[in-house]
């Protein structure tokens, strides 16, 4: 099977195959192209991937017998109209909210891999590219509140007098979250977790951060992500925050609900409320953010506090994130071809739970789920 990893494009800095996981394949018996100074941005050059034994190609030479497309993020409409119909993509897909770009894979005859998609089971960990991008945005996420604050996370005790610990709250105990209590915690600061799934309180507490109680529980759906909360809830679950928050330098927000907004957690009276200087990290910007007042993709100060909303966290740590993101890729590559051989078994859970188009037609039932109202769990 012959994959192309075309260069990302706008202010995308990850690859989607590193050098190291193109010898993977090369030596699993696949052939890789890779287009001139895809990996530039995040510090592999081309030289390293000719030693791994990709082939360097020019953007017109990508599609030209492409059996595999491996991308970071979704192709532009150009890009899927120059592949031939059955090439295999694996990419984000965003498919439960990209509803133009579903269709188009379909139309195209595109046999579509959203690593969104994939199962969260244990056999599919290595492929589980959401989780290995939000542990980068955890981490990146306290890096930017250290940066963004006027004062030192940890305890100091010098000469010129005591300096007291940030005190940081982490909203949303997912992937992200706890990664980010986990480098907020070596940082020096105190740190408290928040979560609505009440499994939550026990890996919290075992970083050594404490968990906040707000007085609020959310049920817990078979995949181990949270359900929505009612209106009820959320509003509870706003004036507890409002009510606490004030009592923190920094509050990163990872809260998310499958294909739905982000819940709308610190109204703008909470921020109001806040010591000026303190930061906010909205990690769940993406998806509209947790706070009211974030405007995603950007940040901005309100009245003295710093609200970061950027989007692209993973792509701000394009080594790593590409290293590990690659990683991932490598797995459903091997998955879907082992010994290079496309070998799509639709019994599989793997492969069916990732598919999203095949032989034009959307395959995935949360997807034209998605299409046609939104997703509860
Ligand atoms: P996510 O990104 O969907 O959400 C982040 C967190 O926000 C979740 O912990 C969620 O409970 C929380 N949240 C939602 N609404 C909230 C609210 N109103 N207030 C506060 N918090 C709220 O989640 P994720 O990081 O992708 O992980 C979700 C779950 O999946 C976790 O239990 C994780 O352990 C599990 N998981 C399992 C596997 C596996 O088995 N292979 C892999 C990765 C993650």
């Amino acid at each position: 099977m012959r994959v192309v990893v075309p260069k990302e494009t706008g202010a995308e800095r990850r690859v989607a195959l590193v050098p190291d996981s193109v010898g993977r394949l090369v030596a699993a018996g696949f052939s890789v192209a890779v287009e001139r100074g895809s990996g530039d941005a995040a510090g592999f050059s081309d030289a390293e991937y000719e030693t791994a034994g990709a082939g360097l190609v020019a953007p017109s030479e990508l599609a030209a017998g492409a059996e595999a497309v491996a991308r970071v993020s979704s192709p532009s409409a150009e890009e899927v109209a120059a592949l031939a119909p059955g090439t295999v993509l694996v990419g984000f897909l965003s498919p439960l909210t990209d509803t133009v770009g579903v269709e188009r894979l379909a139309e195209h005859g595109v046999v579509a891999f959203a690593m969104e998609s994939i199962p969260r089971i244990t056999r599919a960990q290595s492929m589980d590219a959401l989780s290995s991008q939000s542990t980068v945005a955890g981490y990146k996420a306290v890096i930017l509140a250290a940066d963004r604050l006027p004062r030192l996370f940890p305890l100091l005790m010098t000469a010129a007098g005591t300096v007291a610990p940030a005190k940081v709250l982490i909203v949303g105990a997912g992937v992200a979250g706890l990664q980010a209590i986990a480098t907020a915690r070596r940082l020096g600061a105190v740190v408290s977790g928040f979560d609505v799934r009440p499994a939550v309180r026990e890996q919290v507490e075992s970083l050594g951060a404490s968990f906040l109680d707000l007085g609020v529980e959310g049920a817990e759906s078979s995949g181990g992500y949270a359900a929505e909360l009612t209106a009820e809830d959320q509003a509870r679950q706003q004036a507890a925050l409002e009510e606490r928050i004030p009592e923190f330098d920094v509050v990163i927000t990872t809260a998310l609900v499958p294909g739905r907004p982000a819940p709308q957690l610190i109204p703008a009276s909470a921020v109001a409320r806040m010591r000026p200087g303190s930061v906010i990290v909205d990690l769940a910007a993406e998806a509209g953010g947790n706070c009211e007042v974030t405007e995603p993709g950007t940040e901005i100060d309100h009245s003295g506090i710093r609200i970061v909303g950027f989007t692209d966290l993973p792509s701000r740590v394009p080594f790593h994130a590409s290293q590990l993101y690659s990683r991932n890729v490598l797995a459903l590559l091997l998955h879907l071809a082992p010994g290079g051989e496309l070998a799509l078994d639709f019994e599989d859970e793997i492969t069916a739970g990732a598919a999203v188009t095949h032989e034009g037609r959307i395959v995935n039932e949360r997807v034209r789920a998605a299409m046609e109202g939104p997703v509860t769990t």
